[in-house]
């Protein structure tokens, strides 16, 4: 729970953590209290199922706020206008220079509030999370609960499917994983070790 907001400069937060760990209800939270400040709100995810241009943000708990839908982080650049606030979600499946567009907005005088996966199915960081983790004034990271034993979980595990990097996917696809019941895919570990994950896998 973050409790301080910034005064008179823009600066950015990052919220992370593993699937179900309650990022999208934190980053509603913050952004709900952020408009009762009367503050003007403006929030965007990535455009994976782009059936509609407008669309909600919508936790597990079935909490939503309205969003836009963005192909590209330029597009957040262009269309941010004259908000005080900007909110992003599943900001791990943006593409293009979003550490470029959120330095840019916070330097700017705007609050960034990015809320993304810190790690994929295997417990490879996902980029550009690290970036914008090292760049944020506040970073939060939540855990979920493991849905094996019930201890504090910070591993995404994948329940079904192939070994695409990007596999949009909810309960049935995916499990929230402690350290001692996450079972990484065979190869993850080798290829970490080789250091090819994090080139353009
Ligand atoms: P995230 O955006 O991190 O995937 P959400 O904010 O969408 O998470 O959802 C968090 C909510 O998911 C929790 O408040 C709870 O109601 C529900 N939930 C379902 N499974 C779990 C779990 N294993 N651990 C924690 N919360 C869970
Ligand atoms: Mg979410
Ligand atoms: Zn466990």
């Amino acid at each position: 729970m973050l409790n301080v907001v910034p005064k008179g400069t823009g600066w950015l937060e990052v919220i992370c953590g593993c699937m179900f760990s309650g990022k999208t209800e934190e980053l509603i939270r913050r952004l709900r209290r952020a408009r009762i400040a009367r503050m003007d709100v403006v929030i965007f995810k990535p455009g994976i199922d782009e059936r509609y241009e407008l669309d909600d943000i919508v936790s597990h708990s079935e909490q939503r706020l309205e969003s836009i839908r963005v192909e590209s982080a330029r597009e957040i650049e262009e269309r941010a206008g004259n908000a005080q606030v900007v909110g992003i979600d599943e900001a791990q499946f943006i593409s293009g220079d979003l550490l470029g567009v959120v330095r840019r907005l916070a330097n700017r005088g705007k609050r960034v509030i990015i809320s993304g996966l810190d790690t994929d199915y295997r417990g490879v960081p996902f980029e550009p999370m690290p970036a914008l983790m090292c760049e944020a004034e506040v970073v939060t990271k939540l855990l979920a609960v493991c849905h094996r034993c019930g201890a504090p979980a910070h591993r995404t595990q994948r329940i079904r499917g192939g070994r695409d990097r990007v596999q949009v996917g909810g309960q049935g696809e995916y499990e929230a994983r402690c350290r001692t019941c996450f079972e990484p895919p065979d190869d993850s570990g080798e290829l970490v070790g080789q250091g090819r994950l994090f080139n353009g896998d």
